[in-house]
């Protein structure tokens, strides 16, 4: 098994992953706020994280991730009170939506989503331990932090808060904080808010507290691997590490991995530039989720990636070239003898897969090992060289490789929305359109293309039959 390493956070440094216990791996990540649907911005990061386990998994670990789903904030309280709707039943279609994105992208379920306001009692029980060690004091019904009392406050992210501006008294509706550099635990209730029960009076949990909260819950004081998206750094992993650490008194988390940011065509999203795009958008624009993963696969998480219509048209014809290959691969003849080149060919896609993703999950060499094989294995079968076995050997490694990527097997993606028809459909469509044609019944092979094309996909007659792309 290949040596892993990471780029570490926390030291800004490579180092070789080794998890507290041999063979098994705790993960924590920052799961949505769920007042809206996630933009493809959060679903980035969603999808690294995905990659990060099936990964570890394909190298030989058991693992557990964790993500939470924060279901109470400010926005959250602000749009149940508008709706005049209960905090569960604001949120309740929202987590809806995001399971069903995750799984659109394919992205496996983690171990459990559990829900901040389902850990409001181990959440003031943090709290509590906070305020007993001096770490924390309480005003008007609000408790937070006291930055002064961690001497290492800025490990993760670097931020140096010394010098910032002590003691000066901030506005009331900051909730009586002593310090501008503290931070809220707890938020005292406003009048005719929702809110919980707690020892300081009705309120609710600050956010940093609830990821403090259920990743110890689930992992321990000390796991493996706590990921999220970069502005996540600071301030609130640095602020869970402060927290958990002033109770624990050990280190909190071992690895943080932070993925970089997604723009729009060069752009941040934003929602007054319009360009923040949810999986929806996508799907109205007709684009083939399948290429949008497989675009998120193509850029390594620490890089900055530009989401634009050709990294989605270029990722769709490389998975055209997969298919293609599959294709022919099934459909080729096989020679009595195995090629022997085959055997190597497949031995050293899946050795360099695992090579490149152990290396901080490079998922961009780890996709041009895999175009090499598909390389190499066509000149076989273009030679007609194929063996015994090999059609076998040649699907097992992209079987193996696949169980990182998750999009090689096109059927694994069909019935899948995308320009708002199902890909079997399609299928059907251009079966009628060539028998029409077969048929001479112009008119009618005519009436299908429109259809078609209506649907946004283009078709392409070749001495072969018909074939389709989503435009
Ligand atoms: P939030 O609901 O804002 O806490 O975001 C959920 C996750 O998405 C967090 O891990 C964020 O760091 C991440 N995230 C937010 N915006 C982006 C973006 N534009 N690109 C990549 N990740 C993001
Ligand atoms: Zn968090």
């Amino acid at each position: 098994m290949p040596k892993i390493r990471f780029f570490n956070t926390l030291g800004r440094r490579f180092e070789v992953f080794e998890p507290r216990s041999p063979g098994h791996v705790g993960i924590y990540t920052c799961g949505p706020t769920v007042y809206e649907a996630v933009h493809i911005g959060n679903l980035r990061t969603f999808v690294f994280e995905d990659v990060l386990c099936r990964a570890l998994e394909l190298l030989g670990y058991e693992v557990a991730q964790v993500m939470n789903l924060t279901d109470v904030e400010d926005k959250i309280i602000a749009g149940s009170v508008a709706q005049g709707v209960a905090v569960e039943d604001f949120v309740a279609p929202h987590i809806e939506t995001f399971m069903r994105d995750l799984a659109r992208l394919h992205v496996r379920p983690a171990q459990g989503y559990p829900r901040a306001t389902e850990h409001i009692a181990e959440m003031i029980e943090l709290v509590s331990s906070l305020l007993e060690r001096g770490h924390a004091y309480e005003a008007e019904g609000s408790v937070f932090f006291r930055i002064d009392t961690d001497d290492d406050y800025g490990r993760l992210s670097g931020v140096d808060l010394s010098s910032a501006k002590q003691g000066s008294r901030v506005a009331a509706d900051e909730y009586g904080k002593e310090d501008a550099r503290d931070f809220v635990l707890w938020k005292g209730a406003k009048e005719g808010e929702p809110s919980w029960e707690s020892p300081w009076g009705p309120g609710r949990p600050g956010w940093h507290i609830e990821c403090s909260a259920m990743s110890m819950k689930y992992l321990g004081p000390s796991f493996d691997i706590h990921c999220g998206g970069v502005d996540n750094i600071f301030p609130h992993h640095e602020n869970e590490i402060a927290q958990s650490e002033s109770v624990t008194e050990v280190p909190f988390v071992r690895y943080w991995l932070h993925s970089e940011f997604l723009q729009v065509e060069g752009e941040k999203m934003s929602k007054s530039l319009g360009n923040q795009y949810t999986l929806d958008d996508l799907v109205a624009r007709g684009l083939d989720l399948r290429a949008v993963r497989y675009v998120f696969l193509s850029v390594h998480y620490r890089q900055k990636m530009n989401f634009t219509d050709a990294a989605v048209e270029s990722a769709s014809s490389a998975l055209g070239r997969i298919d293609e290959f599959r294709f022919r691969l099934e459909n080729c003849p096989e020679a009595e003898a195995p090629e022997p080149l085959i055997e190597g060919a497949c031995t050293q896609l899946v050795a360099s897969f695992r090579e490149a993703l152990a290396d901080d999950l490079n998922t961009s060499a780890a996709l041009a090992a895999l175009f090499t094989f598909v390389k190499q294995v066509n000149v076989a079968v273009e030679q007609g060289a194929l063996g015994s076995g090999d059609r076998q050997r040649v699907a097992d490694a992209l079987r193996s490789v696949d169980r990182v990527l998750g999009v090689l097997h096109r059927e694994e993606w069909q019935g899948e929305e995308s320009a708002g028809i199902a890909e079997q459909e399609v299928e059907d469509l251009v079966a009628l359109r060539e028998k029409a044609r077969t048929d001479r019944d112009f008119a009618e092979s005519d009436r299908i293309r429109d259809v078609l094309q209506e649907a946004g996909i283009r078709l392409e007659d070749t001495p072969a039959g018909a074939r389709w792309k989503r435009r």
